[in-house]
């Protein structure tokens, strides 16, 4: 760090060659990352750390930014926030000064969705103005602020999508999407692993920013699609987690609201709140369960970095507000025309500004409540506190899936819940009257979603995302509530390991040889499930429509599995305007492969809407009773059902689940028409409803039929999933309905 001199202070054009929105121009990570360098070596208001290698071995960075004074101290700026958050850390007459000495925290997190390209730029800009600015606003910032910049949350995207990108620069494929994940295992579901932490990424901005610093304030910069709104900002859309801290979704309105006024009179257009997004699911806003309000922007796109002419008459609806009509969460409307990458730098850096301005003027506020929040979680008389709310959960230690159990005792405490021996000894107690009991409770209850409609009478309102999260049921672990506590509370239990996964037979060297089917439309179900193969070191094989058809595939593999795909994705794979090379799918031939493979005795595995494909392209005597079915007839956006285990089915030999579970999510469900050549191994209970946790709209389509079906066919089987098995690597408690259909 060198004395500061704006002149001094490398411009982010002179590291990247061009100015930061020039159109067609992305960054590589390595250009990003220099420019970082040589900022903080020149600025003493900027710090950059690595906080680890990315899953493909690039580094990840975090650039703190404030006045040097507080840089120098960063250290002193963490204890005062823990005193905050935690009032048991601290004398009663300190919360006054430590609010007067605090700062405002703010971590933001840019580009985790590497097509959104906007946001590998903006943190440069944004970095560029701290830098260098010597404006009242600029000093405000630096003065009662620290920043975590963290410039993008995959920094393997950056490149996966700049490379083709400009590889494909003046082809007809110009501003498409890469033909690949963009994140090596999990693509775009990377921000929805903010509880299980099974990413590397994830990790690293949990550990090393998240738990030591607790922020106020998190801005996510984030892109949506082109044809609505030129932004979103929060106030976000019903529902609300019930667990949410009221405070928090109050100041994240009140910030969004502020951020909006600001921006709209800085004569920006298109400006939506309350809209599209909801408050719903723990997977993609940690934050909100650890005392930071979560400010969420959606800037509109483009073709990634290629601008898009958008005609007014084209503008549509996003949801909760029409773009072509102002309204009192969309006062200004966008009059159309070109939109490019500079257009969405200038939006991102806008709505970023205007929130650092406003988290530095209401510095004062904003650790006042922050200091409340910590006081509230440690009350356990507050009014906010429900009758229903239980004392504690109990998990009994004895468990038939040891590896579940330390899982779930690791994601707790991992997301800072602490757990407590008990006595008599046997059992960890998880109290709710703790620094974050609250998310510990969204973990471990049950959901009941909303039966929210678009309009009276009407179809269902979609959720932004899943509706169920309960981890005692994904990961098969028996946890109970009690509402008065049966045990004494005991020692804190000190951090477990995370569990080192084992299937006997498969890990490490495998019985089986096993082939995990990719193709170019990019699923991130199959990149879950290398996860779900690499973290127990099976060894497999990928394999990808070339290798398909061109079959033969029996004397390679004993078990092909098909991730959840639609069975017009696995047929056709990508089109036009992909070159020649990454065109089609399966095809015919693909599909006459997989036929002759089963019927020489290979077994083929079909993950949830694969399940489709295998029941049409092999004409299996199974139907699925919810094709064709309407959304207003049954609906279940990402929910937890209740299943019954046919007894004395091999495939369900090891399946221990105390409550078993499936995870729904656009799912098949089947009925066997020839019961002589195919058997259910799970089915739905025949009356009542099945739901467990989350949204189930028709529950009686689901009665009596099969979740999960084991057919022959020739020497072999094909296994129907009527479900996710590996759902984003949560669910573990049917990991074991795979690894039994591999091993047989
Ligand atoms: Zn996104």
């Amino acid at each position: 760090m060198g004395a500061q001199t704006a002149a001094a202070v490398p411009t982010p054009a002179s590291v990247l060659g061009w100015e930061p929105g020039a159109d067609r121009k992305l960054p590589t990570w390595k250009q990003v990352t220099d420019y970082f360098a040589a900022v903080d070596k020149a600025s003493a208001r900027v710090t950059v750390r690595t906080l680890g290698k990315t899953t493909l071995g690039r580094p990840f960075i975090v650039a703190f930014i404030s006045d040097s004074a507080t840089l120098a101290n960063l250290p002193r700026y963490q204890r005062i926030q823990h005193q905050l958050w935690d009032p048991r850390q601290r004398a009663n007459a300190t919360r006054d000064s430590l609010i007067a000495q605090g700062k405002n925290v703010i971590l933001i997190t840019s580009s985790i969705h590497s097509t959104e390209v906007g946001g590998f730029l903006t943190p440069l800009v944004v970095a560029d103005r701290l830098a260098r600015a010597d404006t009242p606003e600029a000093r405000s910032i630096l003065a009662n602020t620290i920043i975590m910049l963290v410039p993008s949350q995959n920094p393997d995207g950056v490149d996966i999508v700049g490379d083709w990108y400009r590889q494909t620069l003046d082809t007809p494929a110009e501003g498409t999407n890469p033909p690949a994940l963009y994140h090596f295992y999990t693509g775009h579901d990377n921000n929805r692993d903010w509880y299980a932490f099974t990413q590397k990424e994830t990790r690293y901005t949990v550990d090393s920013l998240y738990t030591p610093w607790v922020p106020q304030i998190v801005n996510d910069v984030h892109q949506q699609g082109a044809n609505a709104g030129r932004i979103f900002i929060p106030p976000y859309m019903d529902p609300v987690e019930p667990n949410i801290d009221p405070v928090l979704t109050a100041s994240t309105n009140a910030l969004g609201m502020s951020m909006a006024w600001r921006i709209i009179a800085d004569g920006k257009t298109g400006v939506a709140t309350n809209a599209s997004y909801d408050q719903w699911s723990p997977a993609r806003q940690y934050s909100l369960n650890h005392r930071g309000a979560r400010i969420l922007t959606e800037t509109a796109s483009a073709r990634l970095a290629t601008a898009v002419n958008l005609p007014f008459e084209l503008l549509g609806t996003g949801r909760g507000y029409d773009a072509k009509v102002a309204s009192w969460n969309f006062p200004a409307v966008w009059p159309g025309g070109r939109w490019g990458i500079g257009d969405i730098v200038s939006y991102q850096v806008s709505a970023t500004w205007a929130l650092l301005v406003e988290a530095a003027r209401d510095r004062a506020a904003w650790l006042t409540s922050y200091a409340a929040l910590g006081e509230r979680a440690l009350d356990p008389a507050h009014p906010w506190t429900t009758s229903t709310t239980p004392a504690a959960y109990v998990i009994p230690k004895a468990q038939k899936d040891p590896a579940a159990l330390a899982r779930l005792v690791w994601s707790l405490q991992h997301g800072q819940v602490q757990l407590f021996e008990s006595i008599p000894a046997g059992h960890y107690i998880v109290p709710m009257v703790q620094p974050f009991g609250s998310y510990a409770k969204a973990l471990l209850e049950r959901q009941v979603y909303p039966n929210l409609r678009e309009y009276p009478g009407g179809p269902p309102k979609a959720p932004y995302d899943v509706t169920a999260h309960t981890l005692p049921l994904l990961f098969g672990v028996d946890v109970r509530a009690e509402q008065s506590l049966s045990l004494q509370t005991g020692a804190l239990v000190p951090p477990v390991a995370e569990p080192a996964y084992q299937v006997p037979g498969l890990s490490g060297a495998p019985r089986k040889r096993i082939a995990i089917y990719q193709n170019n439309q990019s699923s991130m179900d199959e990149g879950w499930t290398r996860w779900v193969f690499d973290a127990h070191q099976i060894r497999f094989t990928s394999v990808r429509d070339a290798d398909m058809r061109g079959g033969n595939l029996r004397a390679r593999f004993d078990a092909i599995i098909l991730p959840d795909q639609s069975a017009l994705q696995l047929r056709r794979g990508l089109g036009a305007p992909y070159p020649d090379s990454l065109r089609g799918g399966l095809g015919e031939a693909g599909a006459a492969a997989l036929k002759a493979f089963v019927e020489a005795g290979g077994t083929l595995l079909a993950f949830n809407e694969a399940s489709n494909y295998a029941i049409e392209t092999l004409a299996l005597p199974v139907r699925n009773v919810l094709n064709g079915v309407r959304s207003t007839e049954f609906y279940a956006p990402g929910s937890l059902f209740g299943v019954t285990v046919t007894s004395g089915h091999p495939l369900a030999a090891t399946y221990t689940a105390p409550v078993p579970a499936i995870w729904f999510e656009d799912s098949p469900t089947f009925e066997v028409t020839d019961p002589a050549k195919a058997t259910a191994v799970l089915t739905y209970q025949s009356t009542g409803n099945p739901l467990l946790s989350g949204w189930l709209q028709g529950a009686e389509k689901l009665l009596g039929k099969a979740a999960m079906v084991d057919v022959q066919m020739g020497q072999g089987h094909v296994v129907l999933y009527g479900f996710r098995p590996q759902y984003r690597a949560q669910s573990n408690a049917t990991w074991p309905l795979i690894w039994s259909a591999l091993l047989r």
